[in-house]
C-alpha cells in the first residue's frame, strides 16, 4: 500500500543547511535558515532562559502529563505581554499551549475549518507553511499581493481581496517582522485594516512570531492589539521560539478572542479536542522554562534587555545596508525601513546560484536572507558579491 505515495521534494531550506555544511571555505555566509545570529554568527540560549532551566532542574518534582491546553501558568504569563498590560479585552482572551508558532497557526487554521472556514486570504508571499498548512486542511488559499513595489505594505491589494469576502472565509495576517518580506503594514494602515474587519464577515488569524525582534515588545504588538480592539472574534497564533531563542523547544500559544467571554470554554474546547487528536499534549521544557522568566521580574527584565540586544543589533546591520546604498543594481536602502529578521532580495536564480558557487554566500531560492545572519565583518564582502552578480 505504501507504495502509492510519491516522493516528496526535500524541504528547500534544510537541504540548503546541509550545501552549506559541506562548504569548507572559511568565509562562507549562511543567509539561510530563519534562526537569530549573535555578531560572532552564534545562536547563543538566553542567559535569562540558562537561570530558568537551572530552576526547573531544581524545583520541578514531577513529569506526570498536563493536559492538551498544557502549562496554563505560561499561556497566562504571556497574555499582558501580547495583548496589553491592562487591556480590557482580556476577560474575552483564552489560550492553550502549542508545540511551537507552527502548531499554534496549524490549530489555529484547524479550529477555524471545525468553524465552517473554508476559504483563507492570505498577502504573498508568505511563510511557505501557511499555504502548507491551508492545503493540508484542504481549505481553499486566496492569495493577493502584500507588497507594493513602493516597498510599502500594500492596503490597496488587501482591501480589494476582502471586498468579496463572506461568512466562511478567514484573513491570515502577519503581526509583525513579516516573513519573508520585512514590510510590516504601518499603524495607520492597521487602524485601517481594523476597520475593514470590523465590517467584515471575516474571521482575522493573526500571526505573531517575531514580537519583539521589530521595533519593541509593545509596538510589535500594535497591529494585534489594534484588530482585536474593533472586531468581536479573533485567532492568534504565537511563537516563542525566536524572542525566546527557544527554536527546538517548540514553545507556541494559540490564543481565542471570542465575542463574549461566555464562549471562551466551548471554543477551547475544540481546540483541546483537536490538540488531543494531534500531538495530545505540547512539550513542556520550554513553556515551562518562559512560565519561570515572566514570574521573576529580574529574569523578565533580563530577557527584555537580550531581546533589545537582538533588536539592535538587526537594526545595525539593516542600517549598515540601507548605509551602503546601491550594490550594483540592487539598492539596498529598503532594507533600512524594514522590519525583523528577513528581507527579500531581487535577485534571480542564476544571481542566486553564482552567490552560493562564487561567493560562498548561501540563501533561499526565493531570494529571501535572514538579516541576522550578516555581522558587521561579513557585510563588506555580502554587499561586494551582491553588486559582482548584479552589475548590469
Ligand atoms: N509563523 C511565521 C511567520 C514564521 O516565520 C514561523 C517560523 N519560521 C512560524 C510561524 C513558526 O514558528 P515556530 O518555529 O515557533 O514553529
Amino acid at each position: 500500500m505504501l507504495d502509492r505515495l510519491d516522493q516528496q521534494p526535500p524541504d528547500a531550506l534544510l537541504a540548503l543547511i546541509k550545501l552549506h555544511d559541506a562548504d569548507s571555505r572559511a568565509d562562507k555566509i549562511d543567509l539561510g535558515v530563519g534562526v537569530y545570529r549573535t555578531d560572532d554568527g552564534a545562536t547563543p540560549v538566553f542567559a535569562s532562559i540558562k537561570a530558568a532551566e537551572r530552576k526547573l532542574v531544581a524545583e520541578q518534582d514531577s513529569k506526570a502529563y498536563l493536559g492538551p491546553e498544557g502549562d496554563m501558568g505560561f499561556v497566562h504569563a504571556l497574555v499582558p505581554f501580547i495583548f496589553g498590560a491592562d487591556s480590557p479585552l482580556t476577560s474575552r482572551i483564552e489560550g492553550m499551549q502549542t508545540p511551537g508558532g507552527t502548531g499554534a497557526v496549524r490549530l489555529a487554521l484547524a479550529l477555524a475549518r471545525r468553524a465552517g472556514v473554508t476559504r483563507v486570504f492570505m498577502g504573498t508571499p508568505s511563510w511557505p507553511n501557511h499555504a502548507q498548512i491551508v492545503a493540508d486542511l484542504g481549505m481553499e488559499l486566496v492569495g493577493f499581493r502584500h507588497a507594493a513595489p513602493d516597498g510599502t505594505a500594500d492596503l490597496d491589494a488587501l482591501k480589494t481581496a476582502l471586498a468579496n469576502a463572506r461568512d466562511g472565509d478567514a484573513v491570515l495576517l502577519h503581526g509583525c517582522c513579516h516573513n519573508p518580506t520585512g514590510i510590516d503594514f504601518s499603524e495607520a494602515q492597521w487602524d485601517e485594516i481594523a476597520s475593514l474587519l470590523a465590517a467584515s464577515p471575516v474571521l482575522p488569524i493573526i500571526d505573531l512570531a517575531y514580537q519583539g525582534l521589530g521595533k519593541g515588545m509593545d509596538e510589535d504588538a500594535y497591529g494585534t492589539r489594534t484588530v482585536l480592539a474593533a472586531v468581536p472574534q479573533a485567532l492568534i497564533a504565537y511563537s516563542c521560539d525566536k524572542n525566546f531563542g527557544l527554536y527546538r523547544d517548540r514553545v507556541g500559544a494559540l490564543y481565542v478572542m471570542a465575542p463574549d467571554a461566555g464562549d471562551l470554554n466551548r471554543i477551547l474546547s475544540n481546540g483541546h479536542a483537536l490538540a488531543r487528536a494531534a500531538w495530545s499534549m505540547p512539550p513542556d521544557h520550554g513553556a515551562a522554562a518562559v512560565r519561570l522568566v515572566l514570574e521573576d521580574a529580574e529574569l523578565t527584565a533580563n530577557w527584555l534587555a537580550e531581546l533589545q540586544d537582538m533588536r539592535s543589533r538587526i537594526g545595525q546591520v539593516r542600517a549598515a545596508l540601507a548605509e551602503a546604498g546601491l550594490a550594483g543594481s540592487v539598492d539596498l536602502t529598503p532594507y533600512g525601513r524594514q522590519f525583523g529578521m528577513f528581507a527579500m532580495l531581487p535577485l534571480d536564480k542564476l544571481q542566486i546560484d553564482t552567490l552560493r558557487s562564487d561567493h560562498g554566500i548561501y540563501m533561499a531560492a526565493t531570494g529571501r536572507i535572514n538579516v541576522a545572519g550578516l555581522t558587521m565583518d561579513n557585510l563588506p564582502k555580502f554587499i561586494g558579491a551582491i553588486a559582482a552578480v548584479s552589475d548590469p
